[in-house]
């Protein structure tokens, strides 16, 4: 019998007699592992982890020694959720001398997490004298060990007074970022959190085996009906990139690896259900510590799949029951897991760790969910039940709010309500301001999922077709084919209005998977148009495939991330050269480029000469103006495109344009911002590209905005505030003053 097998046959044993106390389990482990050391520390309130009960280290440092959260490798384990394998603890920069421990002689250490429902209840400790590295297998035997503990501490009362106790009552907020704008208010529904009662120890590994293949299979076909049953729950391109989404994800489910490792477990002695949650909490750890977003993607789909797959055992419902306009908390959330939800009528939706560019935020948006992410450390505290708000436009949760803040979100809610229902007046009216200037309003698109929203909106237009993200929700780059039909599909929707095709801006955050490099700086390195230059045969192939969908249509196409004019002429090049090939011509062939790195300002003369348009990406125009990077949570804010240099590069812009007759618009998410729009359309913009959910706020701003009189206040506002950072509080004086809605 292995140790795995026979440690957990003799904790059966234990717990057949009954909940077994912390002071067996240590000594069993520590017999089992053939360690000198076995501890478990437990989470007290106010994230303090105490010894709880110890084999080998001093008896009377129980209930004496104590770690915060955070603190030495113990308190390391419970923060980061993660198994910390050390050969030689005592010189890892964390390690937390204790004296009264007695532990000076053990060398070696592995830290597990004891987690429940996304909670870390304690952490289980083995020490030994020797150094060495705990191979993988004596690490899973460990959390198998750690599943147990999960059940057994709050059963033996061993985490009596926990914070969730104290912290039931306590309105709580958590900040995130925004993954899809909006607020809800309602009661929250956890997701994911483990069935209680679940039995841990198989009978018979043999017929557990056979429910485990069982339901992996129950669950695939259900899989297959779910996305089967896609297309008439959604309408047309709408349900065909969502399924792009769903396809990806079915091919992690018909993966064997991770099917393999969850079969291994129930052969240790493990239960299917027990097995899964295992699989699922090492998946887990993993997540935490990889970076590229895409590996991180597909771990977090099998976890997802783990998630269904418990579901199928248990015998429960995939779509859960849930109270009208409730508020789903999540560790981490598949996208076949948000649509279920999305189901079932969730009004808002914060996930712990979720990247914006990943598969629940895309639908997130797609299915306009007010969302947020990164709220890291809420489900410590949320319960099942307890209001809450998302304000997802601050990227905040409000967990337990007071009466009277509740209420006030409450109010705010009605009044958007109200507002969307006058904007949807607003659809019919072309975009105007008070004193009659046009502009035009177009919308950024990704997915063809969000392609009805030019009809919800009536855009005028896609300014900003993201062509790379349907790539990556399908994990590799489509063929000419594939990728002419998709095009196709988007002219088709878009049917007279213009499309601004964006060629592939991959690279940076955005990842397909082999294609990580050792960058120190992504955000600056091989990305985006660099990639085309260098790999012209994948630049090229895109180019046929857009001149192919346009099929005698007009067709415009802009590059991303140029940053001289040598490299959009040979964008340009590579471009001409495919048109000379393509039959039938476009109707129209219009080729720009988008303006993101300062350096173009400088070569404006040859650029305005050579491009039939060009649309300014503020998002990355910002990142390399101030030297910020956009994805750094912390620095929200801190830089703002209402500012003197921001205004100053972009009306010298829209001035040469026009001098030029070459088009300029914005397509970044400043544009989105009524009060952002309203400045922009003060410095000469007329043509802006936004995502959906700022098209209609904009346009009933700008129907209330008198140009002619903002534009001489701004100008002042810019000459007599030169040394502000932002100019933001004198324009929106002006504004409110003037009743206008900001
Ligand atoms: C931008 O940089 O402003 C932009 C529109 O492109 P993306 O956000 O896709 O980088
Ligand atoms: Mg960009």
């Amino acid at each position: 019998m292995t140790t795995a097998r026979r440690l957990i046959a003799r904790l059966r044993d234990l717990h057949a007699k009954g909940a077994a106390p912390l002071s067996e389990i240590v000594r069993l482990v520590a017999a089992e592992m053939v360690a000198e050391v076995c501890s478990i520390y437990v989470q007290r309130p106010g994230d303090i982890l105490e010894l709880a009960a110890t084999e080998g280290l001093n008896p009377l440092a129980v209930g004496r020694t104590r770690l915060r959260v955070g603190e030495g490798i113990v308190g390391l384990c419970a923060a980061t959720a993660a198994v910390m394998n050390l050969p030689d603890a005592q010189n890892h920069p964390a390690f937390a001398y204790r004296p009264e421990t007695g532990e000076e002689p053990f060398a070696s250490m592995v830290a597990v997490p004891v987690r429940r429902s996304g909670r870390i209840l304690g952490v289980l400790v083995v020490q030994n004298r020797a150094p060495r590295h705990y191979v993988e297998g004596e690490v899973e035997e460990l959390e198998t060990v750690a599943m147990l503990l999960a059940e057994a501490l709050p059963a033996a009362g061993a985490t009596d007074g926990a914070p969730e106790g104290l912290a039931a009552t306590v309105p709580r907020v958590f900040s995130g970022t925004t993954l899809m704008g909006g607020i809800a208010v309602g009661p929250v529904v956890l997701h994911g959190t483990h069935p209680l009662g679940v039995k841990l120890l198989a009978d018979d590994p043999a017929a557990e085996l056979v429910r485990l293949h069982e339901a992996a299979e129950r669950m695939q076909r259900g899989l297959d009906e779910l996305i089967a049953g896609v297309p008439q729950a959604g309408r047309g391109v709408d349900a065909a990139a969502s399924r792009e989404v769903l396809e990806a994800y079915r091919l992690v489910a018909t993966d064997a690896g991770w099917l393999r490792r969850v079969s291994d477990a129930v052969r240790s002695g493990l239960t299917a259900e027990a097995a899964v949650q295992r699989v699922a909490g090492e998946l887990h750890g993993h997540m935490r510590r990889i970076g590229d977003a895409y590996l991180r993607e597909r771990l977090a789909d099998m976890e997802d799949l783990a998630g269904r797959l418990l579901n199928t055992l248990i015998g429960g419902s995939p779509r859960p029951e849930i109270p009208p306009g409730a508020i789903l908390l999540a560790r981490r959330l598949g996208p076949a897991e948000l649509l279920d939800w999305h189901a079932g009528g969730i009004a808002g939706v914060a996930i712990e760790e979720a990247s914006p560019a990943g598969h629940a935020a895309i639908l997130a948006r797609a299915l306009g969910i007010p969302s947020i992410g990164g709220t890291r450390g809420m489900l410590d505290t949320a319960e099942s039940g307890d209001e809450a708000v998302i304000d997802a436009d601050d990227g905040q949760l409000v967990l337990r709010p007071e009466a009277e803040v509740r209420q006030a979100y409450v109010r705010a809610l009605e009044t958007r309500n109200a507002q969307n229902a006058g904007w949807a007046a607003l659809r019919e009216r072309p975009a105007t301001t008070a004193d009659g200037v046009p502009l035009k309003l177009m919308l950024n698109v990704g997915l063809n999922l969000e392609l009805e929203q030019l009809d919800r909106t009536r855009a005028d237009g896609i300014g900003l077709f993201r062509t790379e993200i349907a790539m990556l929700a399908r994990g590799s780059i489509a063929d000419i084919a594939e990728q002419a039909a998709n095009y196709a599909r988007v002219l088709d929707a878009a049917g007279d209005r213009p499309v601004l095709f964006r060629t592939l801006d991959l690279g940076a955050d955005k990842l397909l998977p082999g294609t990580a490099t050792e960058e120190e700086n992504p955000a600056m390195g091989w990305r985006s148009l660099r990639i085309g230059l260098d790999r012209p045969a994948l630049l090229r192939r895109q180019l046929r495939a857009l001149l192919l969908a346009a099929a005698g249509r007009p067709l415009s196409v802009m590059f991303p991330m140029v940053a001289t004019v040598g490299e959009f002429r040979a964008a340009k090049g590579l471009l001409e050269a495919e048109a000379r090939r393509v039959r039938p011509s476009p109707e129209r062939l219009s080729i720009g480029t988008m303006l993101e790195v300062p350096a173009l300002m400088w070569q404006l003369p040859d650029l305005l000469k050579e491009a039939d348009f060009i649309s300014v990406g503020s998002n990355d125009l910002m990142q390399f103006m101030f030297a910020v990077d956009r994805g750094t949570p912390s620095l929200y804010g801190r830089y703002d495109v209402l500012s003197q240099p921001m205004l100053d590069l972009l009306e010298q812009l829209v001035v040469a344009g026009r001098a030029a007759n070459v088009p300029i618009s914005l397509c970044g998410e400043a544009a989105s911002r009524p009060l952002e729009a309203m400045v922009l359309a003060g410095i000469g913009f007329t043509s802006l590209s936004m995502p959906a959910g700022g098209l209609l706020p904009v346009k009933a701003l700008l129907a209330e905005v008198d140009l002619s009189a903002f534009r001489p206040v701004l100008t002042a506002i810019r000459r007599g505030t030169r040394d502000a950072a932002s100019l933001r509080d004198p324009i929106v004086t002006w504004a409110r003053e003037r009743g206008l809605p900001v």
